[in-house]
C-alpha cells in the first residue's frame, strides 16, 4: 500500500522537533506539504500560507497534522474534514470540550478519522504503571509537575491567553497519563488556580480528585507550577493500599517500584503516535479521548481563583 500523504499545519516548535522527524522516519507516511501562516518552509515540499490553498493544490492528500496552538484548531479541523482529509490533532485538542465533542460527530458524518494525540501516554513506563495499577486500590497518588515557563515556553504569548490553558498546557500531559493509568475513573473534587494579575490563564494550580480506586482515606492530588527554576519535576508517585510504592518520573519515561527502576525506555512518543495514526487510518477508526480534557474543564469549573503577582516574560 502506498504511504499516506500527510501535510503539517503550523510549523512551530513541536512540528519541527517531533512531527516532521517522525513523519520522515515512518515509511507509512510521506510529507506532501506544509501550511505556515508566517511562511516557514520545509525543504522539498510545497508551503502554503493557508490550508485552503493546500487542499486546492494537493487533491490526493490523505491527512493533516494540526500543530498550531489549540485556539485556531477547531476551525482548521472542520476545514480539513470538509476537504475530505483525516486529522491528527496536537494536544490540548480544542479550546472547549463542546467543540471536541462536535468535531468527533462531524468526523463520523464525514467518514473521516480524527485522532486526539496525548503524547505523554506513549511511553513504555506509562503502560507498565497502568499494568501495575490494574485492579488495585490506592492509598495515595500525587502528581507533581513543576517547570520553568521561561525555559520551555519563551515568547509563547498564546499560552497565556484564553484557549492557551496556562499551566494546564503541560499539566494536561500529567492528566493524560493519569486517565491512562488509573484503574477507575477520576473526578475533580476541588481546585485552586493561581493566575498572574496581568494574564488570563493560571501559572500554578492544585487539584484534589476523587476516584472509586482510592482506598478509604486515600488521597489523589495534582500540583502544577510554572514558577519552578533549577531542577524540573514531572513525577507521579503512587502508594498502593498494599504498601508498594510506584514512582513515574521524567514525564512518564521511568518507572521505579519500591526504589528499583523497572522500566526506563528512551522517549519515542511521536514515532508511536504516527504508528497509531497509520493503524487508525488503515482501520478507518477515529480515536477521540476526552478524559484528560474533561479534568481540565472541571478544574476550571470548580476551581477557586486567586490572583498572584504579574508575570513578565
Ligand atoms: P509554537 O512554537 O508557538 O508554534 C505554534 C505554531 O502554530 C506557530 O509557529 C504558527 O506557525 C502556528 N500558529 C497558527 N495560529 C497561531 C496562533 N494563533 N498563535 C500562535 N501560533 C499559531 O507552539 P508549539 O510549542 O509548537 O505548540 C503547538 C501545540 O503543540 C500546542 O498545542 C502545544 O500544547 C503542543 N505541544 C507542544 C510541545 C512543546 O514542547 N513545545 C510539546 C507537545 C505538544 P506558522 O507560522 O507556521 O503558521
Amino acid at each position: 500500500m502506498p504511504p499516506y500523504r500527510i501535510a503539517v499545519i503550523g510549523i512551530g516548535k513541536i512540528a519541527r522537533d517531533e512531527h516532521l522527524p517522525s513523519i520522515a522516519r515512518d515509511p507509512r507516511f510521506t510529507l506532501a506539504g506544509v501550511v505556515s501562516g508566517s511562511g516557514a518552509s520545509v525543504p522539498g515540499v510545497p508551503t502554503f500560507r493557508e490550508a485552503a490553498a493546500l487542499y486546492a493544490a494537493v487533491p490526493d492528500l490523505d491527512a493533516v497534522a494540526i500543530c498550531t496552538p489549540p485556539g485556531p484548531r477547531t476551525a482548521l479541523v472542520r476545514e480539513a474534514l470538509a476537504a475530505g482529509v483525516h486529522v491528527l490533532m496536537e494536544k490540548p485538542p480544542t479550546p472547549t470540550v463542546g467543540e471536541l465533542r462536535d468535531l468527533a460527530a462531524v468526523a463520523e458524518r464525514a467518514k473521516r478519522v480524527v485522532f486526539t494525540t496525548w503524547h505523554s501516554q506513549y511511553n513504555a513506563a506509562v503502560e507498565a504503571m497502568r499494568a501495575r495499577l490494574a485492579g488495585q486500590k490506592l492509598g495515595r497518588l500525587a502528581i507533581t509537575w513543576k517547570e520553568d515557563v521561561r525555559r520551555w515556553h519563551p515568547g509563547q504569548d498564546w499560552i497565556w491567553q484564553s484557549a492557551g490553558f496556562g499551566v494546564f498546557d503541560p499539566g494536561i500531559n500529567a492528566l493524560s497519563i493519569l486517565t491512562r493509568i488509573m484503574p477507575e475513573p477520576v473526578f475533580v473534587d476541588s481546585a485552586t488556580l493561581l493566575t498572574p494579575a496581568n494574564r488570563a490563564m493560571p501559572i500554578a494550580a492544585t487539584i484534589a480528585f476523587t476516584s472509586p480506586a482510592l482506598a478509604p482515606g486515600g488521597t489523589l492530588t495534582a500540583e502544577f507550577d510554572w514558577r519552578q527554576t533549577g531542577e524540573q519535576t514531572w513525577e507521579i508517585a503512587a502508594d498502593l493500599a498494599g504498601g508498594t510504592a510506584l514512582r513515574l518520573t521524567g514525564g512518564g519515561t521511568t518507572l521505579s517500584v519500591d526504589g528499583t527502576v523497572v522500566e526506563d525506555a528512551p522517549r519515542h512518543e511521536y514515532d508511536r503516535i504516527y504508528a497509531r495514526f497509520a493503524d487508525l487510518l488503515a482501520a478507518g477508526t477515529s480515536l477521540v479521548d476526552m478524559a484528560p480534557f474533561e479534568l481540565v474543564a472541571d478544574a476550571f469549573m470548580v476551581g477557586r481563583r486567586e490572583a498572584v503577582e504579574p508575570f513578565l516574560d
